[in-house]
């Protein structure tokens, strides 16, 4: 039988939910299922479930999931109504599972499932969040690294809340963590920067990142740079104040060509100043824009927020019973 109606409340916790985020991920999925569940009984035995989110995929990716939760009960699929990106998709997966503790992780195994185990036991000595800092990163771009780096040092001065470097999404939460996370209402969810604000009892896990293990990566330079302005206007003003500093440094220019004119009028007997006049108009006209931009940008986000909708829309959920369940 396969359930497909909202919500899935009837059945026991288990022990520990996996939730995995997929955009036409079907060359890696078997793998991911198979490497998933193996992981997961060598951790807890029966008592998981994993959460796959198909995120809108135009490739086979659903047909494929729809397939494997139908014959193992410890596998749910749930399909969104269209792309609605990583960090929803990843916040839908959190919203529908049910465990005690929750690993979040991608479909790429770029993250080992393995360390599941060990992430449980250092959780067992107090910890509410593992998460996962990459000491090294196989078969990644010299342009991604860099970019990366450069942009968690922007975001860490810009910002109050205290962003580790090297993390992704990779990381082991308890239920009061989520619960907590999911309490969070923001439409725009940079979800590791959520967790890093939480607060709680934070531990890092230092592990090497391997290569996808198959397909591209689904992150091309225009999602890196959503994510990113994501990120900096969910966690500061900072840039809002951008404006003030060109403000000040305007003037300082304005008061050295009003100086420069007014020594050309005394002194010298000529009619010039065309350019420099061409010149300081581009540049106060670039300034007040790119000011009207960043302020733009975050009226923008109050109303996408003002509006309320909910962060994604849920088409169809696909579970079998599990086998060990009571009743
Ligand atoms: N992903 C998603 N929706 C998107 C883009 C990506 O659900 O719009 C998923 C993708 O399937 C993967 C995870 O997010 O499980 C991370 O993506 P990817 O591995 O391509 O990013 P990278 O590791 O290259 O940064
Ligand atoms: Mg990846």
């Amino acid at each position: 039988m396969i359930a497909t109606d909202l919500p899935r409340d009837d059945r026991p916790r288990p022990r520990v939910s996996v939730v995995v985020p997929c955009f036409n991920e079907e060359e890696v999925l078997a793998e991911t299922v198979r490497r998933l569940t193996g992981a997961c009984t060598a951790a807890v035995g029966t008592d998981y479930e994993i959460v796959f989110v198909d995120d809108g995929s135009r490739d086979r990716t659903w047909p494929l999931l729809q397939a494997f939760a139908a014959a193992d009960g410890h596998l749910v699929a749930v399909s969104l109504s269209r792309n609605f990106g990583h960090q929803l998709a990843l916040s839908a997966g959190l919203q529908l599972c049910r465990g005690e503790r929750i690993l979040m992780i991608d479909a790429d195994l770029q993250d080992p499932p393995e360390l599941l185990a060990p992430m449980l036991a250092v959780m067992d000595q107090g910890a509410d969040v593992v998460y996962g800092q990459r000491t090294e990163r196989q078969g990644e771009t010299a342009f991604k690294t860099g970019s990366a780096s450069l942009f968690y040092r922007l975001l860490n001065t810009l910002t109050d809340v205290d962003i580790p470097e090297n993390v992704g999404d990779f990381r082991l939460v308890t239920r009061p963590v989520l619960d907590a996370l999911l309490a969070l209402p923001e439409q725009h969810r940079f979800v590791r920067g959520l967790v890093a604000w939480l607060g709680f009892r934070q531990v890092a896990f230092p592990y090497a990142r391997a290569e996808r293990f198959a397909g591209v990566t689904k992150y091309p330079l225009r999602k890196m740079l959503r994510l990113a302005v994501d990120a900096i206007t969910g966690f500061s003003v900072v840039p809002l104040r951008i404006s003030m500093w060109a403000a000040l440094l305007c003037f300082g220019i304005a008061l050295g060509t009003m100086g420069y004119g007014l020594v050309s009028w005394l002194f010298f007997d000529v009619v010039r100043g065309w350019a420099s006049l061409i010149v300081l108009v581009a540049l106060f006209a670039g300034v007040q824009l790119l000011c009207l931009g960043i302020l733009g940008e975050y009226v923008g986000r109050m109303f996408m927020e003002a509006k309320r909708r909910p962060l994604y829309i849920v088409r169809e959920i696909v579970t079998a019973p599990r086998p060990d369940a009571t009743s």
